[in-house]
């Protein structure tokens, strides 16, 4: 962590001098504030500068961008009284300090130009209340009302005024708490974990996609199951994902309880992060199981069994995304297959696995099959250590079965040898029933190994099913 005096070395880049020189010659106090101060003890890199001018932002910006000159532009964003401005790489925005005021109805608050200490006392948390002076006579100078620092030092998200009023006043503070506690893995103090889970209703004044944009830091980040441990325990999970918190809990039938599947599915999110950043995959992860809930059944023979929870789950997923308005596109089509195929690389284990049910995975999968052996990876999970290692084993003679394969039969990119336009071409017909029948009959064939994987021996085998189907070709 650095010292006061180290603070110094953080803001000698010319843009903080430059800014400096503007507030001297508009006759206003600056100030760096927020994020940018944290993240600077934090040693973390961060480009995003967050000034607040004691009188007009927008003044203070415009003057800085005449010193910069080189047709410096200004974004004025009038509504909300800051403007913006990138330096190199630096994104800086300005504001005045304010003073805020609430009702209780919506979480945008009524805002009156106020001081330093005002605009400190609005912020979330007291890692974020930190402000570095830029004026002259105290450039450097490190101004913390609330003990920010030692906050950062001992690792502590908490408030820097009551915290009942801080979550209730703006209930999108309770994700950003339990967002740069899983980013940062700083401990929430206790009196801001009671108060969130005392307001956690409130959190339906914010809107859906303010909400998912925090749950997606929270995924991003390197160990998501300490947020997920946070949503869940305050109640908020049961509110904005309830499909997620009812994988919470373990039933027994006698003495047969089964896994708890939201430690288990944090547990394979948690796995998975080492090997991927892409969100999707660990959305992937995250939905994986999610239909266990609702195919669980006891069968006197067998125990617990969720059959077909891969394919009720992949269905769930539309309605999942749509209301936590994720993306409709492939990206949510690619998640949809991930769980609909999750089973299908460990059902491969057993020794007597065909090539063709090799080929019908790589076939299945396309272009996501290393996704979907990185989920399947993940996804082994248990207390017994030598479960594990087992499984993996076994896992890794897949992994290298399905490369063979994949060599020898290049299924991954398939494309049909044969076209719907040369089948039509041939018989002379126009789009219908038989043109798919055909070329699902040719990819049939190719996948069960009872056809060569190219375009003469399949058009051979095309005029063959011609025939049988009564068509005609000059062929
Ligand atoms: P990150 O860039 O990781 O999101 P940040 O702290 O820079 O972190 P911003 O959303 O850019 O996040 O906010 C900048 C600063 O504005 C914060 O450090 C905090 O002081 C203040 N702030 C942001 N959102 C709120 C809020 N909902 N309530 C109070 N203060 C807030």
């Amino acid at each position: 962590m650095k010292s006061k005096s180290q603070l110094k070395e953080h803001i000698q880049h010319p843009i903080f001098k430059i800014i400096t020189q503007a507030a001297t010659d508009l006759k206003v106090d600056a100030y760096v504030i927020g994020g940018f101060v944290r993240d600077i003890i934090l040693n973390r890199p961060c480009k995003d500068i967050d000034v607040v001018a004691i009188g007009s932002g927008i003044e203070l910006a415009e003057r800085v961008a005449k010193l910069i000159g080189k047709n410096t532009t200004v974004k004025v964003f009038k509504n909300f009284g800051t403007a913006m401005l990138m330096y190199q790489d630096y994104e800086i925005e300005f504001v005045g300090a304010r003073k805020e005021s609430y009702d209780r109805g919506s979480r945008k608050p009524i805002v009156e130009d106020g001081t330093l200490e005002d605009d400190q006392n609005r912020r979330d948390f007291t890692i974020n209340a930190l402000a570095i002076s830029l004026n002259e006579k105290t450039f450097g100078e490190l101004l913390d009302p609330f003990g920010g620092l030692i906050d950062i030092e001992k690792k502590i998200i908490q408030t820097p005024l009551n915290p009942d009023i801080t979550y209730s006043d703006d209930p999108l503070r309770m994700m950003r708490a339990i967002r740069f506690a899983t980013q940062l893995n700083f401990t929430i103090e206790n009196e801001s974990l009671q108060a969130i889970r005392k307001n956690r209703q409130r959190i339906r004044i914010v809107s859906k996609e303010r909400i998912t944009d925090e749950l997606n830091k929270i995924i991003l980040s390197s160990t998501p199951s300490i947020g997920f441990k946070h949503l869940f325990n305050t109640g908020l999970l049961e509110i904005i994902f309830p499909e997620m918190a009812n994988l919470h809990g373990v039933e027994f039938i006698g003495n047969k309880g089964h896994k708890d599947n939201f430690y288990h599915t944090i547990k394979v999110l948690d796995n998975i992060c080492p090997n991927t950043d892409n969100l999707w995959l660990r959305w992937a992860a995250i939905l994986h199981d999610i239909a266990k809930p609702a195919t669980k059944r006891f069968e006197e023979n067998h125990g617990w069994t969720f059959h077909g929870h891969e394919d009720k789950g992949a269905r769930m997923v539309p309605s999942i995304f749509k209301e936590l308005k994720l993306p409709l596109d492939h990206k949510m089509k690619y998640v949809q297959k991930l769980v609909r195929l999750h089973l299908r690389p460990i059902a491969l284990v057993k020794d007597n696995v065909s090539d063709s049910a090799m080929r019908r995975l790589l076939f299945d999968a396309g272009e996501d099959i290393d996704d979907l052996l990185t989920l399947c990876n993940a996804d082994i999970t248990s207390k017994n250590e030598e479960k594990v290692k087992k499984y993996m084993d076994n896992f890794k003679l897949v992994e290298k079965k399905l490369k063979e394969v994949e060599e020898k039969d290049q299924m991954r990119n398939w494309q049909p040898p044969i076209s719907g336009e040369l089948i039509m071409e041939t018989f002379k017909i126009s789009p219908c029933r038989e043109v798919g029948t055909i070329k699902s009959a040719i990819r049939e064939a190719i996948i069960d190994g009872e056809l060569e994987n190219n375009y003469d021996a399949a058009f051979q085998f095309m005029l063959k099913l011609g025939k049988e189907l009564n068509l005609n070709s000059e062929a």
